[in-house]
């Protein structure tokens, strides 16, 4: 059975760049997923703003190549999710739903999964028209209207990606302002297939079988209407896939994993990197950066303790 000295949890693009540099270091090395690889970049339709690409990339291109990359330099790629995490006489010791890893050095880059709204319903209408995922579901709702709420780039993005499939996309959104990028706020503003509906919130989720319509709540007047949808995509933020380490490392308050500048953990042979980490930025491109940095903290740490 394949022993790793570095073991990387999660295989989007932190995890997958983690791995090309600690599998080019020398360092035998393994990825494990819960899923497939990619993360949210897989779920992500276009990329626009990642270096060394001039035209748009499809998300789920730009981590095949990753993945390639990695496997290149002799990473392995395993399947299971991590449940519990120990420090042991022997090295670091990870259960998963599989099997148990030791390893030298774990590299936490599990990342982050989308917030739900936290309606009384919400669940119910999963599959039926509540969607966290534009790019897996939106062709389903061809010629239809849809929502999607949030005012981050994820929303904006989506929203715009919806409008390939969708007759009308309503973006809910509860303050008047966006936080995405300007550039998408202005494509998004003067597409014709978009109505803005700011300064609201989703009430109630209405429907017998499938999503039929949302009562929104309009924060200014109080005042309620009802939008009829067949679909629902909710772009809200994100939340730490951290639930298995905690009480182990530091996580912050959102639990978030608490690093150093070097992206060491609150103990010297963890470390994390990407969106799961508390920091200010979430982009690709920090990811990327996450991951050759934790990599090299790691075989750093590997040779002092060796
Ligand atoms: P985000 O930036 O955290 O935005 C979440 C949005 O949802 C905010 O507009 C927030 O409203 C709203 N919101 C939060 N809780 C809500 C609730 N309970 N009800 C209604 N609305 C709620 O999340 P994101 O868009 O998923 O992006 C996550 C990170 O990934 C960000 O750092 C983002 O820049 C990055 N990202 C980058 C790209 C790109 O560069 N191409 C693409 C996607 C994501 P308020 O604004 O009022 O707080």
């Amino acid at each position: 059975m394949f022993e790793p000295e570095i073991l990387i949890i999660g295989a989007g693009p932190a995890g997958l760049t983690a791995a090309i540099y600690s599998s080019r270091n020398g360092h035998p090395t393994l990825i494990l997923e819960k899923e497939v690889p990619g993360g949210q970049m897989a779920k992500t339709a276009f990329i626009e703003n990642y270096p060394g690409f001039s035209q748009p990339v499809k998300g789920f291109d730009l981590i095949q190549e990753m993945e390639t990359q990695a496997r290149r330099f002799g990473a392995i790629i395993e399947q299971g999710e991590a449940t519990a995490l120990k420090v042991t006489s022997k090295g670091i010791e990870l259960q998963t739903t599989i099997r148990t890893y030791t390893s030298k050095a774990v590299i936490i880059a599990t990342g982050t999964q989308p917030r739900s709204l936290g309606l009384e319903n919400e669940t119910q209408f999963i599959g039926k028209g509540i969607s966290y995922c534009a790019i897996c579901d939106g062709p389903l709702f061809k010629d239809k209207e849809v929502a999607v709420v949030g005012g981050g780039d994820s929303a904006l993005e989506e929203a715009e990606f919806l409008t390939r499939f969708c007759s009308r996309v309503h973006l809910i959104h509860r303050r008047d302002e966006f936080r995405a990028a300007r550039v998408v706020q202005e494509r998004v503003r003067a597409n014709p297939k978009i109505t803005l509906h700011l300064s609201q919130v989703i009430a109630k989720i209405i429907g017998k079988q499938n999503l039929e319509s949302l009562e929104l709540r309009d924060l200014k007047t109080g005042n309620s209407t009802i939008l009829p949808v067949s679909g629902l995509f909710v772009y809200i933020g994100l939340v730490p896939n951290t639930g298995w380490c905690q009480g182990v490392i530091a996580l912050d308050e959102q639990g978030f994993v608490i690093t150093d500048e070097k992206l060491q953990t609150s103990l010297p042979s963890i470390f994390a990197a990407g969106d799961v980490r508390k920091k200010s930025v979430r982009q690709i491109a920090t990811a990327v950066g996450d991951g050759a940095l934790a990599a090299m903290t790691a075989h750093e740490f590997l040779v002092h303790s060796s």
